[in-house]
């Protein structure tokens, strides 16, 4: 199994250059890359082979003019080219799919308004160019190369100097102490920038006995002996989710924290575009010191945002594992026809609903706790979990349910996570049986 981690790196001045200098390798390799294959496809040649690119590729390194290729590892250029073939690749099977639209209807119409024809680079799935502007800073490094400590990594080449006293440039700190595990198998280490930070991600092979897991066990043979029943467990927008056990996860946007911190943006925002506006001139921009220290600023309080919801999902998802539950059930949101209502498409991004199904699956799959998903037409809240009558029109706003049968009073969400649970226990059934 592969579990991947994701660090922060804290480089010092001359190591974050280098951080910057090698993902403009990077992207200028890409993008070298893209060039000659478009210029292929255009003229109906075969697209060339990712070797065929690299020995091109080495060539130009070593020319006059593309000097600075050299001072950065050979790895990082080599990958890029490698995923540019990829992204080639997934674009010829995209194609092949059924239903593939070659240009969406978006673009048609865009291009026939300003007079221009469309060519292969605006056609779905094809690879785009990499660029600065959208922050795009990032590269891979070997995975048998790249070493850690309990606090440091040592990327390849960044010293750009064999001599002993600046070997010391190749160990970047991280941020977190004994977080990678120090001999590893590593696969596919990547570094990238997210506009303030630099973090390194890298998958680790580890064995069937987890860490996690003992620990969790651990923790749990205090609290309950045994499994527990399973959960059924409702996700919903006013609470993050209600489970069965008649406990509930709130809604962390509606907590004050993120509310100032929503408030703080906006004011932001609108600084932001005012600035924008105040600095035009003809049709572009002239961004001042002010304006991107503003967004800077913004770009903090986005991600400040982020973390915090994230870290409730993690919080949520944990305790529920820890519970040790027989089985967990969960609902199959139907993602099209929610998002397509604006405003309920917004409170699920905010509310990290897909996140928090991901998080259980594979944390439950961790503690083999098996996951059930309910059926997508199954009306977990419309069903009466006493007599098992179904509302045929049950408004979002009716909080709770009141069954004209049977007279049953119920919390909408609880009863959702009761027939979930049952929902659960009957598939279980299903399953011993098989
Ligand atoms: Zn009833």
């Amino acid at each position: 199994m592969i579990q991947s981690i994701r660090v922060q790196l804290l480089p010092n001045n001359k190591q974050r250059t280098k951080l910057f200098q090698f993902a403009g390798a990077a992207r200028y390799a890409y993008n070298w890359a893209l060039d000659k294959q478009m210029d292929n496809f255009r003229e109906g040649r075969k697209i060339q082979t990712d070797s065929e690119l690299r020995k091109a590729f080495t060539i130009l390194r070593h020319s006059e003019e593309n000097k600075w290729l050299l001072n950065v590892s050979n790895n990082v250029t080599k990958q890029a080219i490698k995923d540019l073939c990829i992204a080639y690749k997934n674009f010829f099977c995209k194609q092949k799919q059924p239903g593939y639209i070659k240009y969406s209807s978006k673009k048609v119409t865009h291009y026939t308004r300003i007079g221009k024809s469309l060519t292969v680079y605006d056609m779905n799935g094809h690879p785009k160019f990499r660029s600065k502007k959208n922050g795009d800073f990032r590269f891979y490094q070997d995975n048998v190369k790249i070493q850690f400590t309990g606090t440091h990594v040592k990327l390849e080449s960044l010293a750009g100097s064999r001599r002993k006293n600046r070997q010391r440039l190749n160990w970047i700190r991280l941020a977190e102490r004994n977080r990678i595990p120090v001999r590893a198998k590593y696969t596919n280490p990547r570094i990238a920038f997210d506009g303030e930070r630099w973090w390194l991600s890298v998958g680790i092979q580890i064995s069937r006995t987890l860490k996690p897991l003992r620990r969790l066990s651990f923790v749990c043979k205090k609290q309950q002996p045994a499994r527990s029943e399973g959960i059924g467990i409702d996700l919903g927008i006013k609470d993050l989710a209600v489970l069965s056990d008649a406990t509930k996860v709130g809604n962390i946007n509606k907590t004050r924290a993120i509310r100032k911190l929503k408030k703080k943006r906006r004011r932001l925002q609108r600084q932001v575009s005012q600035k924008y506006q105040m600095n035009k001139k003809g049709d572009s921009y002239c961004k001042t010191s002010n304006l991107i220290k503003n967004e800077k600023q913004l770009l903090r309080i986005n991600h400040r945002l982020a973390n915090i919801r994230y870290n409730h999902v993690h919080q949520a998802t944990t305790s529920i594992i820890k519970r040790k539950p027989s089985f967990v059930c969960l609902e199959d949101l139907n993602v099209r026809g929610m998002m397509k209502n604006r405003y309920l498409s917004e409170k699920i991004q905010e509310q990290n609903l897909y996140e928090f199904r991901r998080q259980i699956e594979y944390k439950a799959h961790w503690a083999k706790i098996p996951v059930v998903i309910a059926d997508r037409w199954y009306s977990s809240s419309k069903t009466c979990v006493i007599c098992g009558h179904v509302k045929k029109e049950l408004n979002l706003l009716e909080r709770t349910y009141i069954c004209p049968v049977c007279g049953n009073i119920i919390d909408r969400d609880f009863q959702a996570a009761l027939n979930l649970k049952r929902y659960g226990e009957a598939e279980q059934v299903k399953l011993a049986n098989y």
